[in-house]
């Protein structure tokens, strides 16, 4: 099944910058791709695209199967939490220790505080950060900090991770670690899309490449080098060290395994716009199968103030990941029905 399919994409910015011209092109579930260009390519335009952070000029966007060009604002929110985003700058909240910032990405989906507290540990164990659970973020290293941003991508199970530049603040040995751990987490069914221009990192993980120059695409290869090797120019050869694989010490293998079982297969996972509603609907039976009785209007009261708490922690969580739903929904085609049957 096709995870991602863009068809005939043009984006033109309302400046009249044309970033994308005529992009055609096809991600399976479970496939790992570069996609690599200079800067101004049109590598983050790609990734907009899928967020809905912008929309296309003309053509269709198309995830898990489902037409999301035109998917109306008021349900792009809940699109991006079925998304792991991965960023260069990490955007972790200074305020909040390691596990509150996973924490956080899991309390704005609505997750019980006891699948919150199941989860965050054994993520961070996964990413290796089990002992820096309670630190800030400026005590990080740059590697632990992408490594943060990489545990809260993967906190919630996303079928999707799509990672900006995840290597663009980071020196070798630790870019290296962190491809190591994106492609454990790829191994695991996770669709990755990783945009970059580490050359060196690109060659040796031999994964697909998709070139973009100017806007369109100049090259969809398996190949895997950055330079592939039809091309007349030196494909940079670079042995695998052991450093990416001995980073990882056992007990974060045997937490790898545990949190894998607890990931269902992704042939059983459902389509990315069913569970999008579906978790409308368990929000909606959740609150209608309280009865309004004497003994349910207090546990009522908590449970709105909870919502509210969330909902002021969603709206500070889209401002600082800076992806806030546009203002206006005119123009949108698709009706809500379809999404939330
Ligand atoms: P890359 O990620 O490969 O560096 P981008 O997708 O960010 O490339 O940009 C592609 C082109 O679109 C560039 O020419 C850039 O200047 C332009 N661009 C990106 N965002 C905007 C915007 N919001 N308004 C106008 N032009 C933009």
């Amino acid at each position: 099944m096709n995870m991602i399919e863009f068809k005939d994409v043009n984006k033109i910015y309302p400046n009249g910058t044309r970033a994308l011209h005529d992009i055609s092109f096809s991600v399976e579930s479970g496939e790992f791709v570069f996609v690599i260009g200079e800067s101004g390519a049109g590598k983050s335009t790609i990734v907009k695209l899928l967020t809905c952070e912008e929309r296309p000029s003309h053509g269709s966007v198309i995830l898990g199967g489902q037409e999301v060009t035109e998917l109306p604002d008021k349900y792009v929110p809940f699109l991006r939490r079925k998304i792991g985003m991965i960023f260069q700058d990490f955007r972790l909240i200074p305020s909040r220790t390691v596990a509150e910032n996973v924490a956080y990405a899991m309390e704005v989906t609505g997750a019980s505080p006891k699948e919150i507290k199941r989860r965050v540990p054994l993520v961070l164990s996964v990413v290796g950060l089990k002992n820096k659970a309670d630190v800030y973020p400026a005590q990080l290293s740059g590697g632990e900090g992408q490594r943060v941003g990489i545990a809260r991508a993967l906190v919630n199970n996303p079928r999707l991770i799509l990672a900006d530049e995840p290597t663009g603040n980071l020196d070798p040995v630790n870019g290296e670690a962190i491809m190591a751990l994106l492609e454990r987490i790829n191994r695991n069914g996770t669709t990755i899309i990783a945009c970059t221009h580490d050359q060196n990192l690109v060659n040796k993980m031999q994964k697909r490449v998709l070139q973009l120059e100017k806007g369109r695409i100049t090259r969809d290869e398996y190949c895997g080098n950055y330079y592939c090797a039809s091309t007349d120019r030196e494909v940079t050869s670079i042995e695998h060290s052991s450093a990416s694989v001995s980073d990882f010490e056992a007990d974060e293998t045997e937490a790898f395994a545990e949190f894998s079982e607890s990931t269902p297969p992704s042939t059983e996972r459902i389509n990315l716009l069913d569970s999008l509603a579906q978790d409308s609907e368990n929000r909606r039976k959740r609150y209608s199968s309280l009865n309004r009785t004497e003994e349910m209007k207090e546990i009522l009261k908590k449970i709105d103030e909870r919502v509210k708490q969330r909902e002021a922690m969603r709206r500070q969580d889209e401002v600082l990941s800076s992806h806030e739903a546009q203002d206006s929904s005119e123009g949108n085609k698709i009706e809500p029905g379809e999404f939330f049957k």
